[in-house]
């Protein structure tokens, strides 16, 4: 089985496998439709996702995703400069199971919101322990926060259209207190928060009444739960409600779990 295959003993036909069983989630969560999209697509906003560069090959193959579906996965096929590509990223080597260690790695971070399009940083707390209530000891014990610290390689994700388009509006100006971070070059740096979270266990959705235009700081007082939010002290804009049920959500489940 291909499945069980070593890296150092793949052939030629190298594709990242996204099981049928998890391929709505996967697709979901890029925001790819598998009637309207094709491979190329989807690989295109995997390699971004994963901060790697718009991939080498090209399919010239009109067929839409769910054309192209094999028995049990759809299959994204990958060069051998590609594949080294998510080799020196994962820190595999040769010796390394190609599917397991790959595909179902990239496939386990896209459904764990381990990486999420609109973020800078991964949050595997964010994802993972907003239910815990010993999250906010551990906030408190730790120096440095493991989020910071399991990002190499991830550190230059896109954003999404919609999170870009949201500090647009903002002129890249935390909605909660108004900084931003001039850039030497004169540009500016700010980051989007999804109130409701998109991983797992909050599956937030990717709408702009639920992303904010946030700084750093407020980023991650956010994704440990520290403040309350109000709509009321939200810097708004017309063209960017925030819907009062994703700010509900924050204070009920995350900022609330952090004090139970
Ligand atoms: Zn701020």
């Amino acid at each position: 089985m291909a499945g069980k295959t070593r890296i150092k003993d793949m052939k030629d036909n190298k594709c990242i496998n996204i099981p049928l069983g998890v391929a709505e989630k996967v697709f979901q969560k890029l925001g790819i439709d598998t009637k309207t999209s094709n491979l190329m697509d989807a690989k295109r906003v995997i390699f971004n996702l994963f901060g790697l560069d718009d991939p080498y090959t090209k399919y010239s193959s009109r067929k839409k995703l769910y054309e192209q579906r094999l028995n049990n996965a759809y299959g994204i096929k990958i060069t051998d400069e590609e594949m080294k590509k998510f080799m020196k990223l994962f820190n595999l080597s040769e010796e390394d199971n190609f599917q397991e260690s790959i595909g179902g790695r990239i496939v386990s971070d896209i459904l764990n919101g381990n990486v999420l399009p609109n973020k800078v940083t991964i949050h595997p707390r964010s994802s993972a322990k907003h239910a815990s209530s010993s999250r906010t000891k551990d906030a408190i014990d730790i120096a440095s926060p493991p989020d910071r610290v399991q990002t190499h390689g991830y550190l230059i994700l896109r954003d999404t259209e919609l999170a870009l388009h949201v500090k647009r509006l903002h002129r890249f100006e935390c909605q909660l207190c108004g900084h931003t971070i001039e850039l030497p070059d004169g540009r500016r740096y700010a980051e989007s928060h999804h109130i409701q979270p998109l991983g797992q266990p909050h599956n937030g959705p990717d709408v702009i009444g639920n992303i904010l235009c946030v700084c750093p700081n407020h980023h991650a007082e956010l994704d440990y739960g520290v403040p309350e939010i109000f709509l009321s002290r939200i810097s708004c804009t017309k063209e960017h409600p925030i819907e009062q049920k994703y700010i509900d959500y924050h204070n009920l489940k995350i900022h609330n779990s952090t004090n139970s």
